[in-house]
Protein backbone atom coordinates (compact mmCIF):
# COMPACT_ATOMS: atom_id res chain seq x y z
CA UNK A 1 0.00 0.00 0.00
CA UNK A 2 1.33 3.36 -1.23
CA UNK A 3 0.33 6.88 -0.13
CA UNK A 4 -1.09 9.54 -2.44
CA UNK A 5 1.17 12.27 -3.05
CA UNK A 6 -1.73 14.36 -4.77
CA UNK A 7 -1.61 18.19 -1.98
CA UNK A 8 1.71 18.59 -2.76
CA UNK A 9 2.74 21.75 -3.97
CA UNK A 10 6.10 21.93 -6.51
CA UNK A 11 8.06 24.86 -6.91
CA UNK A 12 10.75 25.21 -9.56
CA UNK A 13 13.52 28.10 -8.86
CA UNK A 14 16.26 29.34 -11.05
CA UNK A 15 18.39 30.21 -8.93
CA UNK A 16 20.42 29.15 -5.33
CA UNK A 17 18.64 32.23 -3.67
CA UNK A 18 15.48 31.55 -4.96
CA UNK A 19 15.81 27.71 -3.89
CA UNK A 20 16.52 28.40 -0.11
CA UNK A 21 13.89 31.76 0.11
CA UNK A 22 11.32 28.90 -1.32
CA UNK A 23 12.50 26.25 1.52
CA UNK A 24 12.11 28.19 4.49
CA UNK A 25 8.39 27.55 4.83
CA UNK A 26 7.67 25.18 7.55
CA UNK A 27 6.82 21.75 4.95
CA UNK A 28 9.31 22.47 2.43
CA UNK A 29 12.15 20.13 1.20
CA UNK A 30 14.65 19.92 -1.38
CA UNK A 31 13.83 17.25 -4.56
CA UNK A 32 16.97 16.03 -6.75
CA UNK A 33 16.56 13.15 -8.72
CA UNK A 34 13.82 12.03 -6.40
CA UNK A 35 15.04 8.84 -6.09
CA UNK A 36 15.35 8.15 -2.39
CA UNK A 37 12.86 11.49 -1.55
CA UNK A 38 9.70 10.20 -3.58
CA UNK A 39 10.46 6.25 -2.68
CA UNK A 40 9.79 7.45 0.78
CA UNK A 41 7.04 9.72 0.38
CA UNK A 42 5.05 6.76 -0.95
CA UNK A 43 5.48 4.74 1.84
CA UNK A 44 4.58 7.52 3.73
CA UNK A 45 8.28 7.28 5.79
CA UNK A 46 9.14 11.07 4.90
CA UNK A 47 6.19 14.17 4.42
CA UNK A 48 6.50 17.42 2.29
CA UNK A 49 3.55 19.66 1.42
CA UNK A 50 6.22 21.68 -0.66
CA UNK A 51 8.95 20.44 -3.17
CA UNK A 52 11.74 22.58 -3.94
CA UNK A 53 12.42 20.92 -7.49
CA UNK A 54 16.07 22.02 -8.00
CA UNK A 55 16.49 20.37 -11.97
CA UNK A 56 16.54 24.00 -12.93
CA UNK A 57 18.86 25.37 -10.88
CA UNK A 58 21.90 25.76 -13.33
CA UNK A 59 24.53 27.11 -10.84
CA UNK A 60 24.10 23.35 -9.24
CA UNK A 61 25.20 21.88 -12.13
CA UNK A 62 28.83 22.80 -12.97
CA UNK A 63 32.34 20.74 -12.68
CA UNK A 64 35.60 22.87 -12.45
CA UNK A 65 38.58 21.86 -12.13
CA UNK A 66 41.80 23.26 -12.52
CA UNK A 67 45.53 22.69 -10.67
CA UNK A 68 44.18 23.74 -7.18
CA UNK A 69 41.40 21.43 -7.09
CA UNK A 70 38.21 20.32 -8.60
CA UNK A 71 34.47 21.19 -7.32
CA UNK A 72 31.54 19.77 -8.28
CA UNK A 73 27.83 20.72 -8.06
CA UNK A 74 25.32 19.28 -5.81
CA UNK A 75 22.98 18.50 -8.37
CA UNK A 76 25.70 16.95 -10.91
CA UNK A 77 23.57 13.65 -12.01
CA UNK A 78 25.59 10.55 -10.40
CA UNK A 79 25.75 9.51 -14.71
CA UNK A 80 27.65 12.54 -15.25
CA UNK A 81 29.73 12.26 -12.85
CA UNK A 82 30.84 8.62 -14.17
CA UNK A 83 31.85 9.98 -17.64
CA UNK A 84 33.61 13.02 -16.88
CA UNK A 85 36.58 12.31 -18.23
CA UNK A 86 38.84 14.75 -15.73
CA UNK A 87 36.67 13.10 -12.81
CA UNK A 88 37.48 9.46 -14.21
CA UNK A 89 41.14 10.59 -14.46
CA UNK A 90 41.87 11.89 -11.24
CA UNK A 91 39.36 10.42 -9.08
CA UNK A 92 38.66 6.84 -10.35
CA UNK A 93 37.38 5.95 -6.77
CA UNK A 94 34.47 8.46 -7.28
CA UNK A 95 33.55 6.54 -10.56
CA UNK A 96 33.92 3.16 -8.66
CA UNK A 97 31.32 4.61 -5.77
CA UNK A 98 28.62 6.20 -8.41
CA UNK A 99 28.96 3.25 -10.99
CA UNK A 100 27.84 0.80 -8.15
CA UNK A 101 24.70 2.91 -7.00
CA UNK A 102 21.20 1.79 -7.98
CA UNK A 103 20.84 1.33 -11.53
CA UNK A 104 21.64 3.13 -14.89
CA UNK A 105 18.16 4.89 -15.04
CA UNK A 106 18.11 5.64 -11.45
CA UNK A 107 21.82 7.16 -12.10
CA UNK A 108 20.77 9.32 -15.12
CA UNK A 109 18.70 11.51 -12.58
CA UNK A 110 19.64 10.99 -8.88
CA UNK A 111 22.44 13.56 -8.14
CA UNK A 112 25.83 14.04 -5.95
CA UNK A 113 23.62 16.28 -3.41
CA UNK A 114 20.46 13.84 -3.26
CA UNK A 115 23.10 11.01 -2.23
CA UNK A 116 25.32 12.64 0.49
CA UNK A 117 21.81 13.63 1.97
CA UNK A 118 19.96 10.14 1.53
CA UNK A 119 18.29 9.49 4.69
CA UNK A 120 19.38 6.41 6.78
CA UNK A 121 18.11 2.79 5.47
CA UNK A 122 16.85 0.25 8.22
CA UNK A 123 14.75 -3.24 7.26
CA UNK A 124 12.29 -2.11 9.72
CA UNK A 125 11.78 1.32 8.60
CA UNK A 126 12.28 1.03 4.44
CA UNK A 127 8.74 -0.89 4.17
CA UNK A 128 5.38 -0.10 3.07
CA UNK A 129 2.58 1.89 5.15
CA UNK A 130 0.47 -1.33 5.89
CA UNK A 131 3.76 -3.20 7.02
CA UNK A 132 5.00 -0.87 9.47
CA UNK A 133 1.69 -0.76 10.66
CA UNK A 134 1.06 -3.93 11.52
CA UNK A 135 4.44 -3.61 13.23
CA UNK A 136 3.67 -0.72 15.72
CA UNK A 137 5.51 1.41 13.67
CA UNK A 138 9.05 2.83 15.42
CA UNK A 139 11.11 5.16 17.05
CA UNK A 140 12.43 6.73 13.56
CA UNK A 141 8.58 7.44 12.51
CA UNK A 142 5.60 7.51 14.38
CA UNK A 143 6.58 4.62 16.57
CA UNK A 144 7.70 4.32 20.20
CA UNK A 145 9.93 1.43 20.44
CA UNK A 146 13.24 0.81 18.25
CA UNK A 147 12.73 -2.90 16.90
CA UNK A 148 16.59 -3.41 16.80
CA UNK A 149 17.65 -1.90 20.34
CA UNK A 150 14.21 -1.95 22.05
CA UNK A 151 15.99 -0.90 25.62
CA UNK A 152 17.50 2.27 23.55
CA UNK A 153 16.12 5.87 23.19
CA UNK A 154 18.45 6.10 19.73
CA UNK A 155 17.62 5.29 16.05
CA UNK A 156 20.56 3.14 14.63
CA UNK A 157 19.57 3.10 10.77
CA UNK A 158 22.14 2.74 8.96
CA UNK A 159 23.46 5.71 6.25
CA UNK A 160 23.81 3.61 3.04
CA UNK A 161 25.35 6.61 0.36
CA UNK A 162 27.92 5.36 -1.72
CA UNK A 163 29.95 7.97 -2.63
CA UNK A 164 30.20 9.85 0.94
CA UNK A 165 33.29 7.47 2.21
CA UNK A 166 35.58 7.81 -0.87
CA UNK A 167 34.90 11.78 -0.64
CA UNK A 168 35.79 11.46 3.10
CA UNK A 169 39.05 9.55 2.54
CA UNK A 170 39.74 12.02 -0.42
CA UNK A 171 39.25 15.14 2.13
CA UNK A 172 36.57 16.47 0.71
CA UNK A 173 34.76 19.75 1.63
CA UNK A 174 31.30 21.20 1.36
CA UNK A 175 29.78 24.67 0.70
CA UNK A 176 25.84 25.33 2.18
CA UNK A 177 23.79 27.93 1.36
CA UNK A 178 21.18 28.92 3.79
CA UNK A 179 18.97 32.00 4.95
CA UNK A 180 21.83 33.04 6.97
CA UNK A 181 24.28 33.03 4.31
CA UNK A 182 27.25 30.35 2.70
CA UNK A 183 29.42 28.19 4.96
CA UNK A 184 32.37 25.91 4.02
CA UNK A 185 33.12 23.22 6.32
CA UNK A 186 34.78 20.01 6.20
CA UNK A 187 32.11 16.73 4.80
CA UNK A 188 32.37 15.18 8.02
CA UNK A 189 31.07 17.27 9.83
CA UNK A 190 27.68 17.44 8.02
CA UNK A 191 26.76 13.62 9.90
CA UNK A 192 26.24 12.84 13.22
CA UNK A 193 25.49 9.23 14.62
CA UNK A 194 21.87 9.58 14.78
CA UNK A 195 19.74 7.60 12.77
CA UNK A 196 16.79 9.49 13.01
CA UNK A 197 18.51 13.01 12.31
CA UNK A 198 22.21 12.45 10.71
CA UNK A 199 22.74 15.62 9.07
CA UNK A 200 23.76 18.67 10.53
CA UNK A 201 21.83 20.36 7.96
CA UNK A 202 19.20 23.59 9.25
CA UNK A 203 15.74 23.60 7.56
CA UNK A 204 15.98 25.21 4.29
CA UNK A 205 20.26 24.96 3.78
CA UNK A 206 20.83 23.67 0.69
CA UNK A 207 24.42 21.80 -0.12
CA UNK A 208 25.68 23.73 -3.01
CA UNK A 209 28.88 22.08 -4.31
CA UNK A 210 31.61 19.52 -3.16
CA UNK A 211 35.23 20.82 -2.72
CA UNK A 212 38.06 18.34 -3.96
CA UNK A 213 42.34 18.40 -3.63
CA UNK A 214 43.43 18.49 -7.39
CA UNK A 215 44.44 14.42 -7.14
CA UNK A 216 42.97 11.22 -5.67
CA UNK A 217 44.55 9.18 -7.97
CA UNK A 218 45.29 6.55 -5.08
CA UNK A 219 42.23 5.88 -3.38
CA UNK A 220 39.63 2.68 -4.51
CA UNK A 221 36.13 1.66 -3.68
CA UNK A 222 34.59 -1.47 -3.27
CA UNK A 223 31.27 -2.41 -1.62
CA UNK A 224 29.38 -5.62 -0.35
CA UNK A 225 25.82 -6.48 -1.17
CA UNK A 226 23.30 -8.87 -1.85
CA UNK A 227 22.51 -8.53 -5.28
CA UNK A 228 25.15 -7.40 -7.41
CA UNK A 229 23.71 -6.10 -9.67
CA UNK A 230 21.54 -3.17 -7.73
CA UNK A 231 21.91 -2.64 -4.25
CA UNK A 232 22.62 -0.40 -0.88
CA UNK A 233 26.11 -1.30 0.58
CA UNK A 234 25.97 -3.72 3.52
CA UNK A 235 29.35 -2.54 4.29
CA UNK A 236 31.00 0.02 2.05
CA UNK A 237 34.29 0.72 2.41
CA UNK A 238 37.10 3.50 0.37
CA UNK A 239 40.87 3.45 1.03
CA UNK A 240 43.39 6.56 0.11
CA UNK A 241 46.97 5.83 0.55
CA UNK A 242 50.31 7.27 -0.43
CA UNK A 243 53.27 5.31 -0.04
CA UNK A 244 56.73 6.87 -0.58
CA UNK A 245 60.34 4.31 -0.93
CA UNK A 246 58.30 1.43 0.04
CA UNK A 247 56.37 2.65 3.33
CA UNK A 248 52.95 3.74 3.91
CA UNK A 249 52.98 8.39 3.60
CA UNK A 250 49.11 8.52 4.64
CA UNK A 251 46.39 6.11 5.08
CA UNK A 252 42.60 6.80 5.35
CA UNK A 253 39.61 4.68 5.36
CA UNK A 254 36.32 5.34 5.24
CA UNK A 255 32.95 3.29 5.87
CA UNK A 256 29.64 3.08 4.83
CA UNK A 257 26.40 1.10 5.14
CA UNK A 258 27.71 0.51 8.87
CA UNK A 259 26.44 3.21 11.06
CA UNK A 260 24.63 6.15 11.12
CA UNK A 261 26.77 8.24 9.39
CA UNK A 262 29.05 7.69 7.21
CA UNK A 263 32.70 7.10 8.99
CA UNK A 264 36.49 7.84 8.68
CA UNK A 265 38.34 5.75 10.66
CA UNK A 266 40.20 7.42 13.41
CA UNK A 267 43.48 6.47 14.37
CA UNK A 268 45.38 5.65 10.81
CA UNK A 269 47.72 8.39 10.88
CA UNK A 270 49.64 5.69 13.59
CA UNK A 271 50.55 3.89 10.31
CA UNK A 272 52.25 6.51 8.66
CA UNK A 273 56.02 5.06 7.68
CA UNK A 274 54.94 1.51 8.45
CA UNK A 275 55.30 -1.26 5.32
CA UNK A 276 52.07 -2.78 4.20
CA UNK A 277 52.96 -6.59 5.58
CA UNK A 278 50.60 -8.49 7.32
CA UNK A 279 50.87 -6.68 10.87
CA UNK A 280 49.77 -3.75 9.06
CA UNK A 281 46.89 -5.36 7.58
CA UNK A 282 45.65 -6.75 10.94
CA UNK A 283 46.26 -3.71 12.47
CA UNK A 284 43.83 -1.91 9.60
CA UNK A 285 41.39 -4.90 10.29
CA UNK A 286 41.23 -4.30 14.21
CA UNK A 287 40.48 -0.91 13.80
CA UNK A 288 37.84 -1.14 11.75
CA UNK A 289 35.99 -3.75 13.35
CA UNK A 290 36.44 -1.67 16.29
CA UNK A 291 35.25 1.57 14.73
CA UNK A 292 31.92 -0.39 12.50
CA UNK A 293 28.86 -0.12 14.75
CA UNK A 294 26.15 -2.10 12.65
CA UNK A 295 23.18 -3.48 14.27
CA UNK A 296 20.71 -5.35 13.02
CA UNK A 297 19.35 -2.79 10.47
CA UNK A 298 19.59 -5.46 7.55
CA UNK A 299 18.82 -8.79 6.45
CA UNK A 300 22.90 -10.18 6.71
CA UNK A 301 24.15 -10.30 10.26
CA UNK A 302 25.72 -7.10 11.86
CA UNK A 303 28.82 -9.45 12.48
CA UNK A 304 29.23 -10.33 9.06
CA UNK A 305 29.10 -6.80 7.97
CA UNK A 306 31.69 -6.24 10.37
CA UNK A 307 33.98 -8.86 9.15
CA UNK A 308 33.12 -7.94 5.34
CA UNK A 309 33.98 -4.08 6.15
CA UNK A 310 37.70 -5.33 7.64
CA UNK A 311 38.19 -7.92 5.24
CA UNK A 312 37.56 -5.28 1.94
CA UNK A 313 39.55 -2.74 3.89
CA UNK A 314 42.42 -5.09 3.84
CA UNK A 315 42.24 -6.20 0.21
CA UNK A 316 42.29 -2.62 -1.03
CA UNK A 317 45.10 -1.54 1.63
CA UNK A 318 47.17 -4.38 -0.25
CA UNK A 319 46.00 -3.47 -3.82
CA UNK A 320 46.32 0.30 -3.37
CA UNK A 321 50.39 -0.63 -1.80
CA UNK A 322 50.46 -2.72 -5.26
CA UNK A 323 50.17 -6.17 -3.63
C1 LIG B 1 16.22 0.67 -6.27
C2 LIG B 1 17.15 1.69 -5.64
C3 LIG B 1 18.45 1.32 -5.38
C4 LIG B 1 19.33 2.23 -4.80
N1 LIG B 1 20.62 1.84 -4.55
C5 LIG B 1 21.48 2.72 -4.01
C6 LIG B 1 22.83 2.33 -3.75
O1 LIG B 1 23.26 1.21 -4.05
N2 LIG B 1 23.66 3.23 -3.16
C7 LIG B 1 23.24 4.50 -2.84
O2 LIG B 1 24.06 5.28 -2.33
N3 LIG B 1 21.98 4.88 -3.07
C8 LIG B 1 21.08 4.05 -3.66
N4 LIG B 1 19.80 4.43 -3.91
C9 LIG B 1 19.33 5.73 -3.43
C10 LIG B 1 19.41 6.88 -4.42
O3 LIG B 1 19.08 6.46 -5.72
C11 LIG B 1 20.78 7.55 -4.47
O4 LIG B 1 21.32 7.69 -3.18
C12 LIG B 1 20.73 8.92 -5.14
O5 LIG B 1 22.05 9.41 -5.30
C13 LIG B 1 19.90 9.95 -4.39
O6 LIG B 1 19.99 11.16 -5.12
P1 LIG B 1 18.68 11.95 -5.61
O7 LIG B 1 19.18 13.12 -6.38
O8 LIG B 1 17.72 11.09 -6.30
O9 LIG B 1 18.12 12.41 -4.20
P2 LIG B 1 16.62 12.81 -3.78
O10 LIG B 1 15.81 11.58 -3.63
O11 LIG B 1 16.09 13.88 -4.65
O12 LIG B 1 16.93 13.45 -2.35
C14 LIG B 1 17.41 12.66 -1.27
C15 LIG B 1 17.44 13.54 -0.02
O13 LIG B 1 18.42 14.56 -0.18
C16 LIG B 1 17.85 15.87 -0.04
N5 LIG B 1 18.57 16.70 -1.00
C17 LIG B 1 18.76 16.46 -2.32
N6 LIG B 1 19.58 17.39 -2.85
C18 LIG B 1 19.92 18.25 -1.84
C19 LIG B 1 20.73 19.41 -1.75
N7 LIG B 1 21.40 19.87 -2.80
N8 LIG B 1 20.85 20.03 -0.55
C20 LIG B 1 20.20 19.55 0.55
N9 LIG B 1 19.40 18.45 0.52
C21 LIG B 1 19.27 17.81 -0.66
C22 LIG B 1 16.36 15.67 -0.36
O14 LIG B 1 15.56 16.65 0.26
C23 LIG B 1 16.13 14.29 0.23
O15 LIG B 1 15.95 14.39 1.64
C24 LIG B 1 18.89 3.54 -4.50
C25 LIG B 1 17.57 3.91 -4.78
C26 LIG B 1 16.71 2.99 -5.35
C27 LIG B 1 15.30 3.40 -5.65
S1 LIG C 1 16.99 1.28 14.05
FE1 LIG C 1 15.14 1.09 15.31
S2 LIG C 1 14.22 3.14 15.37
FE2 LIG C 1 15.73 3.11 13.72
S3 LIG C 1 14.54 2.61 11.89
FE3 LIG C 1 15.32 0.67 12.71
S4 LIG C 1 13.74 -0.10 14.07
FE4 LIG C 1 13.29 2.05 13.64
Amino acid sequence: MSVELANISIARPATIEEAVALASGPDARYLAGGTDLLVNMRRGITRAARLIDLAGVDALKSISCDASGVVVGAGVELARLIEHEEISRRFPAIVQAAAAIAAPGHRNVATLGGNLCLDTRCVYYNQSEWWRSANAWCLKNRGDTCHVAPQGERCHAAFSGDLAPVLLVLGAEIEVAGPAGRRRMPLAELYVEDGRAHLTLAHGELLVAVHLPADGRNAAYEKVRLRGAIDYPLAGVAVAMTMQDGRIESLRVGLTGLNSRPLLVAGTEAFAGRAVDDDLLKAVDRLVQHQAQPVRTTLAAAHYRRLAAAAVARRLVRRLAGG
